[in-house]
């Protein structure tokens, strides 16, 4: 039996901070408790990592975090043979470190790694919780505080790029999006100083853009964007000018969709 969290949490002052929007934060600790991986869908900016760094440290877990691109490998998972002053020693990538010092592992984008990479996963993710790492011949076993944590935007997929179910059917999955006002607006104010009313524009504004329809527009303003204005604007910049910087700019290069989304931010700034 692990200790109740109440015995582990750290001071607050140590945790990133991170403002639940609903169940996620019971529901990530009781899969951890339960020893089950966890699959975290949601739009880009949307608060995923912040999230996993939060529980993380809540839990007092080692985090080794990786960013998931088409030329991963297993061997960048698992770890490989170097060769240093004459010899070749053995180094652990971050999924085995994180087995070995039962921490989390976790995978941002993973549907941008090749399927053959993620099929290392596999043993780790049912109830046996192994690693098998052929080029030393070992069989790590995961200790409980072991997890297995992924990620991915279901915006951004395309038929080449989607989990395989018999992937996606071994993990508990949660699901993200763009927070509400009354949860971004604090986010906003906590994660910038920016004040109350600018906060409550900025938010408002965010509504207003993600209900934009008709225009090039791949994914809407994420909470990211969101405070990099909040950001720009501490800075002294103008309301309008960090709004097209932060936000309009990054999210399109169409110039009929740019003009649209500055009209819409000229209504609140
Ligand atoms: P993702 O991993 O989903 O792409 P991040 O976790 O990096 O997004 O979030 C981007 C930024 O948005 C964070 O650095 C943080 O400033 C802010 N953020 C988004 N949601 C939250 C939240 N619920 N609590 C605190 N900060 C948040």
């Amino acid at each position: 039996m692990n200790a109740p969290v109440s015995d582990i949490v750290r001071p607050l002052a140590d945790v990133p901070f991170y403002q639940p929007v609903a169940e996620e934060c019971t529901l990530f600790e009781a899969a951890w408790r339960q020893q089950l991986p966890v699959l975290i869908k949601g739009p880009t900016g949307c608060g995923k990592t912040r999230f996993v760094a939060h529980m993380a440290a809540r839990l007092s877990l080692p985090l080794f975090t990786v960013s998931c691109h088409d030329d991963l490998t297993a061997a960048d998972l698992v770890g490989r043979h170097l060769i240093g002053a004459g010899q070749t020693v053995w180094c652990d990538g971050p999924l085995t470190r994180a087995v070995r010092e039962g921490g989390i592992c976790y995978l941002d984008e993973v549907v941008e790694a090749r399927k053959d990479t993620t099929v290392v996963l596999h043993p780790l993710t049912d109830d046996r919780r192994i690693l098998p790492i052929e080029r030393t011949g070992e069989e790590l076993v995961a200790p409980p505080g072991f997890m297995l944590v992924v990620s991915y935007n279901p915006g951004y997929q395309h038929v080449l790029k989607t989990l395989k179910p018999s992937t996606r059917q071994r993990f508990v999955a949660l699901s993200f999006d763009f927070p509400a006002p009354e949860v971004e607006l604090p986010v906003l104010m906590s994660e910038t100083g920016i004040d109350a009313g600018r906060a409550r524009q900025l938010v408002v504004l965010a509504g207003q853009l993600r209900r934009l329809q008709g225009y090039d527009l791949e994914e809407s303003v994420s909470t990211r964007l969101l405070v990099y204005a909040a950001k720009l604007m501490m800075a002294g910049l103008p309301p309008g000018l960090a709004c097209r910087t932060a936000i309009v700019e990054p999210l399109s290069d169409d110039v009929d969709t740019v003009a649209a989304l500055l009209a819409v931010v000229d209504t609140q700034f």
